[in-house]
């Protein structure tokens, strides 16, 4: 009796109106990867149209690398370059303007631990450089002279230095920066939902697929094992460490976080994780945390609202702000 055709016909459509369920609008998830800003920068977006998700990616990326060249101190025409040789004001884009307003604004609320001043140091430790190396006392002395957020005058567009030597880094914010321009685009673009991580710092846009996306965050020492994981949605998650670019001498490690009160690499923390509702924030206030050491970093994410952190001690002790919701991976 199966192969009257009325049962055939019921059978077609009941397949049909399955496919049909399964696919509601047919999302797709598209993932794509670049290098921008020295690092692997991965973006996974979800829709419908494939076309419209490609064209939205390479926007996003395209965007990341504008703001890369806008902010960047490794090539001498961005607009932070030119305004590290600077003698007197200069007039910057109202766009770096806004940010290193937002800058100066983290390092009051850190206590001078995020400074944007910061550039000589990186310099004498060739810290990012094919030679790092270990300065003098004096030459500390010298590169930490007249730095500090007072150093730095922002009135409009005009931005002036205390000195003509101060040098502008915007490596502890930029890459979130970026990261929140990358989801603006998405944004713009129709999409929904999406996640971008470019080296630690991400960026994620709604929900992934109705549930909260899952963040892994690494163990900063043992390698391949999971600190912990977090459960997200529409949120910001930046990880610093000491264990992505650093060299050592005589068993000590040298890395790329400056305490600025001492000029040399920060010692209080292997890593610290910081949720935000955006990445710039999270970005600058791993920083500035990891500068801090894990009580007082605590003590700082504790009392921002809309912050929750994850610090691992230089010991390995672990410390968490109350509100933050983590899985177990
Ligand atoms: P990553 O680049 O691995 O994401 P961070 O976000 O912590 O790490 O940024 C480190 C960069 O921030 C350094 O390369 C330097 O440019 C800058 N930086 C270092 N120390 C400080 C500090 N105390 N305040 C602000 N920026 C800093
Ligand atoms: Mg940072």
């Amino acid at each position: 009796m199966f192969a009257r055709p009325q049962w055939v016909i019921l059978l077609l459509l009941v397949v049909a109106g399955l496919v049909w369920w399964r696919a509601p609008g047919g999302e797709r998830q598209l993932v794509r990867t670049a290098l921008i800003m020295g690092t692997l920068v991965e973006l996974k977006v979800f829709g419908t149209n494939e076309d419209e998700l490609e064209r939205a990616t390479a926007a996003a990326f395209a965007e990341m690398r504008r703001v890369e060249a806008l902010l960047t101190s490794y090539r001498p025409e961005s607009e932070i370059s030119r305004l590290s040789r600077a003698a007197g004001p200069f007039i910057v884009s109202e766009e770096t303007a806004a940010l290193l307003q937002r800058g100066q604004l983290l390092a009051r609320q850190t206590g001078g631990a995020f400074d944007l001043t910061l550039g000589q140091l990186k310099q004498v430790w060739g810290i990012e450089s094919d030679r790092p190396l270990v300065p003098s006392q004096a030459e500390l002395q010298a590169a930490l002279t007249a730095i500090g957020p007072e150093a730095l005058q922002i009135e409009g567009r005009s931005v002036s230095k205390r000195s003509a030597e101060l040098q502008v880094e915007l490596g502890g914010i930029a890459k979130g920066y970026a990261v929140d321009r990358v989801l603006e685009m998405l944004r713009q673009a129709g999409v929904t939902s999406a996640a971008v991580n470019a080296g630690g710092d991400i960026g994620l846009l709604g929900a992934k697929q109705g549930q909260p996306w899952r963040i892994a965050i690494q163990h900063p020492r043992k390698t391949g094992e999971l600190l912990t994981v977090l459960p997200l949605v529409n949120r910001a998650v930046v990880t610093s460490g000491d264990y992505e670019r650093y060299f050592e001498r005589n068993g000590i490690r040298y890395h790329h976080i400056f305490d600025p009160r001492t000029g040399s690499p920060a010692r209080g923390c292997q890593s610290v994780t910081v949720v935000a509702a955006d990445a710039a924030t999270a970005d600058a206030l791993a920083t500035a945390a990891f500068v801090l050491g894990p009580q007082q970093g605590l003590r700082l994410l504790e009392r921002l609202p809309e912050v929750e952190g994850l610090l691992v001690g230089r010991d390995g002790g672990i410390f968490q702000t109350s509100g933050l919701q983590r899985e177990e991976p």
